[in-house]
């Protein structure tokens, strides 16, 4: 493929690849404490700079800087010092005992670096969802590069700004760019690639990693169900869901994309989301813009399609296209056949449809990919282990929505459609890391000598013995 980049921006990505793939190497073997230190001079750095920060979130998506520091900011901090408490137990190497067939040897797993590591984030939480991994890969020893989505430009160049405040730059560099540049950056043979973005772009970054077996993290989106059953603590889901939803304007990867409530409340339900939703989003100067205008128009377009099918809109939510400003809206009577229900909404429009039984909702759910979170609202132990058990996705929060992201001891993904490996924590080191088995034997006789060939009858009877006593 002929790449429209300058040559110069090529060889600039090739030689900042080759100092942190060069770099990655040295890292191997350097004592853990460094790697905490560059974990607190970026803690330090987001404290200095949280203002900054806040301001350039502002400019890129009219981000309520509350929410920044709720949401963004205090997630990565979190991360951080969980890093930095923990990461001496998480890098020790692991004592395995020996099964009967190996008696005699000794074993242990060794967590090493992966190396050079390629981090590409998405717009929507611009700042966390870049330096989240980036917190993981700095634990686990590996040196990185960043790539910000070109869509938050004044966050990005923050990003920027930080790598070059406080890394070596053979360490942590970032590269800023377009789908081009990100192009050129997949096609290089790093240690692994962690992935968060779109379905489709996964699926072109898994390809351009293949050739390279360059290993693959994919944090992805879909459609997450929100189940309210007649055993839920109403004014509670209401509440929740509407929080959920339309934060960030509907740009939340754990957001639930549509509600699936028992018909017998549904009427009840829809005017108490309509009235949460109402209270907690009155004020539109505190409400962020859609990112960019290709997005506004997409939303724009699903919502006339729904209109047009005989959707009912409960709550008019309005639309300033000048300034990409789409407000809260609520459908229903919403058919499983239109695009709203087909693909990831991202956006604040939420299509509230109904079930008769449980089962009728589990249906509908098995009958899309899986999605990133489930939510279930209910009181009821039978209906929590009956979706429990008949559904799959990457993760499950009951009786809320979307804070399971934020509880850095949980694993965080996707499954299938909605991504593979897991994010934050412990999970996020397993996921920089190598784990490698390393076995030591014994000098002299071992056990296993006892198979060496040439291979004697009275050997087979005794290992037959064998299995029978151990194995059966
Ligand atoms: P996107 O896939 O368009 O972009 C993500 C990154 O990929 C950006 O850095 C972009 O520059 C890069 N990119 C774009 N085209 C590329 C190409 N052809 N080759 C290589 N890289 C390319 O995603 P987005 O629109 O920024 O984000 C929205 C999506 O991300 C939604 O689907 C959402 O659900 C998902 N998401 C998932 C999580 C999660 O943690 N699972 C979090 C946030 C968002």
């Amino acid at each position: 493929m002929v790449s429209t980049l300058e040559n110069q921006s090529l060889a600039m990505i090739r030689e900042v690849f080759s100092s942190l793939k060069a770099k990655s190497l040295e890292l191997r073997s350097e004592e853990v404490n460094r790697r905490k230190d560059r974990l607190r001079a970026l803690r330090r750095w987001i404290f200095q700079n949280a203002n900054q920060l806040q301001e350039a979130a502002y400019a890129d998506l009219a981000k309520p800087p509350i929410e920044f520091d709720a949401i963004e900011i205090l997630y990565v901090l979190s991360e951080i010092k969980t890093a930095i408490r923990k990461l001496d137990q998480w890098a020790r190497a692991r004592p395995v005992d020996a099964p009967i067939s190996m008696i005699g040897t000794r074993s242990f797993i060794q967590y090493e670096p992966r190396g050079a590591c390629l981090i590409m984030s998405p717009w929507n939480y611009p700042f966390s969802l870049c330096i989240g991994p980036l917190v993981s890969a700095l634990a686990a020893g590996n040196t990185v590069l960043l790539k910000p989505s070109e869509l938050t430009p004044r966050i990005s160049s923050e990003i920027k700004r930080m790598s070059t405040e406080i890394f070596d730059p053979s360490i942590v560099a970032v590269v800023e760019g377009g789908v081009d540049i990100a192009e050129e950056l997949v096609r290089l043979p790093f240690d692994h690639i962690f992935f968060t973005g779109s379905a489709g772009v996964g699926k072109i970054v898994m390809k351009a990693a293949a050739e390279n077996l360059t290993s693959v993290t994919l944090e992805l989106g879909g459609k997450s169900p929100a189940i309210v059953t007649k055993k839920a603590e109403q004014d509670d889901a209401a509440q929740r869901i509407a929080i959920s939803k339309f934060v960030n304007a509907g740009q939340t990867c754990v957001a639930p994309d549509y509600v699936l409530v028992d018909k017998e409340i549904a009427e009840k339900f829809v005017e108490k989301l309509v009235r949460s939703t109402q209270h907690a989003f009155a004020n539109k100067d505190q409400f962020p813009r859609i990112v960019s205008t290709r997005h506004f128009e997409r939303l724009v377009e699903l919502m006339g399609e729904a209109v047009n099918s005989g959707a009912r809109v409960e709550l008019n939510g309005t639309t300033d296209s000048t300034h990409n400003f789409f407000y809260p809206t609520i459908l229903t009577n919403v058919p499983l056949s239109l695009r709203l229900m087909q693909e990831e909404i991202f956006g604040p429009i939420l299509p509230v449809l109904t079930f008769s039984d449980l089962s009728e909702a589990i249906n509908i759910v098995n009958n899309q990919p899986k999605p990133l979170g489930l939510y279930l609202f209910s009181r009821s132990k039978r209906e929590r282990e009956l979706v429990l058990k008949n559904t799959s996705s990457g993760g499950v929060c009951i009786n809320d929505c979307a804070i399971q992201f934020l509880h850095h001891d949980l694993p965080f993904g996707g499954v299938n459609s909605s991504g593979m490996g897991k994010a934050h924590g412990h999970s996020g080191f397993l996921t920089f890391s190598n784990e490698k088995p390393v076995l030591r034997q014994r000098n002299g006789f071992t056990s296993v000598k006892i198979l060496y060939p040439p291979y004697r009858v009275n050997i087979q009877k005794l290992l037959r013995v064998f299995m029978k006593l151990f194995y059966r």
